[in-house]
């Protein structure tokens, strides 16, 4: 059985085909600018083809999909695609796993619009262009929210009025679940066991914390919206909002640019000052870049402070993972945070840190906590689950 993975942005649309006997990748791509001009890249078979084209709406983007999934030959017939799977950000607590997208889904989604106005009525979009182009084909939708939906009342209440959650809805919510979960059950799979306390990073461009007991979500440290928790790329993570007055009466702001200034040029772009990528912090850092040593001190403190903090919760860890773009490739950032927690007997060996490709385990034999890389992988967790529910 083939599957689509969707990933529907206000502009763009990324997919993923997998045949999900082998649960390999048959192509994937990303269709881009849509609503502007247009153009997009496909992968497939070792080769792969850049084009413009004129993409109005995502309905254009998904036609073209299809049509190029039969013209390079990638499937025969579009009727091999039985199920597409959508990444939607936020569910609430309406959703605590993923579902068949039906009418009843769609208004419930509707509803929920609000809660995440830049991603989810883009995803929407998606779902509402494969229903009309690929009918025979059932879509699902899998979100970043379901997998904590498992923390406790104390967990995800902010210490703010009561009304605010009773009447608004304001609590943690999380994000990265899809990918916190697929790490989870990949170490399950290679431990055979789902009876771990597991604090699963997942660091890249946006980053969050996750604690894991046996095989379920107890605190992350994203919260109302992926602002919050450790700092990251280009977000601050969690601050005292009491700063923000001062700022804003000073550079003449309203709530939504100050807001805008902690998502887009805070994090490690605001702190160095160089850029939001960690390669180019890096280099900066290797030269002896003061700000930038300051920066990656700075990144790797915030990791630090959660992963510590979720030590104590779990009473103690069993694991560490390291996922995502920094978790999977930055040698010096795990070094840094296992560093900082050498009170808690995490111990890496240097060469197996340094030399790591893929997944690995980097601790020593004498670590009390055993540290892995694990690439995450959450278009095929979104596969997994669209396969699931309609097989
Ligand atoms: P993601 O959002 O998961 O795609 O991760 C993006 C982040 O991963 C960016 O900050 C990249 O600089 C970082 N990254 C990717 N490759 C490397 C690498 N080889 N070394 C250090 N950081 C990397």
């Amino acid at each position: 059985m083939k599957i689509l993975s969707i990933n529907a942005g206000s502009s763009s649309l990324k997919f993923s085909l997998f045949n999900m006997k082998d649960e390999s990748v048959i192509a994937s791509g990303i269709f881009e600018r849509i609503g502007i001009d247009g153009s997009y890249t496909i992968k497939f078979n070792g080769e792969k083809i850049k084009e413009d084209a004129k993409l109005d709406t995502h309905v254009d983007a998904v036609n073209i999909l299809l049509e190029k999934l039969i013209s390079l030959k990638i499937v025969e017939s579009l009727d091999e695609i039985e199920g597409v799977g959508h990444r939607v950000v936020q569910g609430k607590d309406i959703f605590d796993k993923s579902v068949i997208v039906d009418e009843e889904v769609m208004k419930k989604l509707e509803s929920i619009k609000s809660f995440a106005p830049l991603h989810n009525p883009a995803n929407m979009l998606g779902i509402e262009a494969f229903m009309k182009s690929l009918p025979h084909a059932k879509n699902t939708v899998v979100f970043d929210t379901a997998f904590h939906q498992t923390m406790n009342k104390e967990t995800y209440l902010y210490p703010v009025p009561y009304e605010w959650y009773e009447k608004y809805g304001i609590r943690k919510y999380g994000a990265h679940g899809t990918s916190h979960r697929y790490i989870a059950e990949t170490l399950e799979k290679k431990l055979n066991t789902n009876k771990f306390k597991l604090i699963s990073c997942h660091i890249g461009n946006g980053a969050s914390i996750t604690a894991i007991k046996d095989g379920k979500c107890i605190d992350t440290s994203m919260g109302f919206t992926p602002l919050a928790g450790v700092m990251m790329g280009t977000r601050s993570g969690d601050i005292d909002p009491s700063l923000l007055p001062p700022v804003m009466e000073a550079e003449n702001k309203d709530i939504n640019q100050i807001i805008n200034d902690l998502n887009k040029h805070s994090g490690i772009l605001g702190l160095s000052g160089i850029s939001s990528d960690m390669r180019d912090l890096t280099e900066a850092y290797n030269q002896g870049n003061e700000r930038a040593i300051l920066t990656m001190n700075k990144y790797a403190r915030r990791i630090t402070d959660y992963i510590a903090q979720y030590y104590v919760l779990l009473e103690g860890a069993d694991n560490i993972v390291f996922t995502a773009g920094i978790g999977e490739n930055s040698f010096i950032v795990r070094k840094l945070v296992c560093d900082n927690l050498k009170c808690l007997g995490v111990k890496i060996d240097d060469e197996k840190n340094k030399n790591c490709h893929g997944e690995a385990l980097i601790s020593t034999d004498n670590s009390k906590v055993k540290v892995y890389v694990i690439p995450t992988n959450e278009e095929l967790m979104i596969a997994r689950d669209t396969l699931e529910l309609i097989k």
